[in-house]
């Protein structure tokens, strides 16, 4: 079996690898040939982390595994390190055996901010200039480092619930030569895209707050009961997601959903558009909302890959097992 360790993962997995990763898988997905399994998410009742598994397969590219972890909200406070925390395990779909165990953290990271990044290419619209990020974590400022590089953006604005933390996404857009602004929330209506990345259990974003043409990322709600945008708002815009079965149940449309306002036939795979057999965003006035719950496939596409890297560069570990 080989091992790569989470330490040598910077090192290894690119901006660009891992959206190549992930678009092909979305692709995958959307043709049926890749699958997800069904999600296992719990409160374990302990440091109130939510842990769980997400795995699949990918029939194409032969990506067997899972990835396990989750949440540990109290790890940056009490022990200076990140509140998410997982690790990726990868089989070998002839055998069964386990093939790779990789560090998931960094790697959830950019896979994450890969699917946003994937939606904005396909589904926003060419000429977007503002970008609104909604989220000023660890995932934000990977979200908007990604998300900077698919269109010729011209000034971030943000909003946090926590307004002190603004400055780690004002450090982002710095480093990428433009302007910053915090704003309220009415303030996204300047917005031509939108990226929600924060662990919310209550609407942040109004369906009122948003204009028409932006397209909107929200990427936060991976688990029964999160929350970043009103539900009114799903039915305003055109839906897409990386997989239906969990943007109705974890993502979301879980809220739009359960209050009637769209069906479940609403929402389109992101992989479809990226496949050429939806057609995607129809007019400039159209408001797009990828709903990105994070699939356990975008994991393995990612470890996988970063296995083949770490293996050409000799860096794998290898043991017997
Ligand atoms: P973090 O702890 O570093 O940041 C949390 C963010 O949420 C901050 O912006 C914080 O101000 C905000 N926040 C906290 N409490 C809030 C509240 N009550 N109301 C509104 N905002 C609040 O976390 P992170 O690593 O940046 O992750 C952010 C979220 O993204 C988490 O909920 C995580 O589960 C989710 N996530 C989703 C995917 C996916 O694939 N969709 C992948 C990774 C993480």
């Amino acid at each position: 079996m080989l091992i790569v360790p989470e330490r040598e993962i910077a090192d290894l997995m690119t901006r660009e690898a891992a959206f190549e990763a992930v678009e092909k898988v979305f692709a995958a997905m959307a043709a049926g040939d890749a699958y997800n399994f069904p999600v296992v998410r719990e409160a374990i009742g302990h440091e109130d982390a939510l842990y769980g598994f997400k795995g699949g397969f990918d029939r194409a590219g032969l990506t067997l595994g899972l990835k396990a972890g989750g949440y540990w909200p109290n790890n940056l406070e009490k022990r200076s390190i990140i509140n998410h925390q997982s690790t990726v395990f990868l089989f070998d779909p002839d055998t069964g055996k386990a093939k790779a165990m990789v560090g998931g953290n960094l790697l959830t990271a950019l896979r994450t901010a890969a699917a946003s990044s994937v939606s904005i290419k396909h589904l926003a619209r060419d000429d977007a200039k503002v970008i609104g990020m909604i989220g000023a974590g660890h995932q934000a400022t990977f979200q908007l480092r990604a998300a900077l590089e698919q269109r010729a953006f011209e000034k971030v604005i943000g909003w946090n619930f926590h307004p002190e933390m603004l400055p780690n996404i004002a450090t982002v857009a710095e480093e990428a030569g433009l302007p910053f602004e915090a704003v309220e929330l009415d303030g996204m209506r300047g917005a031509d895209v939108i990226l929600s990345i924060t662990s919310s259990f209550a609407p942040i974003l109004g369906a009122d707050q948003v204009s028409p043409g932006c397209h909107i990322a929200c990427m936060g709600t991976d688990t029964k009961g999160k929350q970043e945008v009103e539900a009114a708002l799903l039915s305003r815009a055109t839906v897409f997601t990386d997989e239906v079965a969990q943007s109705v149940s974890i993502g979301e449309a879980q809220h739009a959903i359960a209050e009637g306002l769209i069906a479940e036939s609403d929402i389109s795979q992101v992989g479809a558009v990226i496949n050429g057999t939806h057609p995607g965003r129809q007019s400039a006035d159209e408001i797009t909302l990828f709903d990105g719950t994070g699939v356990g496939l975008q994991d393995l596409a990612v470890a996988a890959a970063v296995v083949d890297l770490a293996v050409a560069k000799g860096i794998a570990i290898e043991v017997e097992f």
